[in-house]
């Protein structure tokens, strides 16, 4: 029964995710395959993935980190950032 309700749950996230994923112009069974193994964050993250690709990065200078433009500390050393301008900004890969 566990394992039916499962199967149940994570056919649902799994196709929530795909759509959603297709939406944002993504794979529909990558991300049907990501909610589906990994349920609520699987969704989640492809609820947000389209957001978190179009931020403008940089990249810290200590530890060479890739963050988010508008961080002022750096996820990966700690190190304080200083605000860039336009031409600082680093052209990731989409
Ligand atoms: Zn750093």
């Amino acid at each position: 029964m566990a394992g039916g309700a499962y199967l149940v749950i994570a056919l649902f996230f799994g196709l929530s995710g795909g759509v959603v994923g297709k939406l944002k112009g993504s794979s529909f069974w990558l991300w049907f395959l990501i909610a589906g193994v990994i349920p609520v964050f699987g969704l989640l993250a492809a609820v947000v993935y389209r957001f978190d690709s179009d931020e403008p990065r940089r990249q810290c200078p200590r530890c060479g980190r890739v963050v988010m433009l508008h961080d002022a500390l750096c996820t990966g050393c700690g190190n304080e950032l200083d605000w860039v301008d336009a031409d600082e900004r680093l052209a990731v890969e989409r």
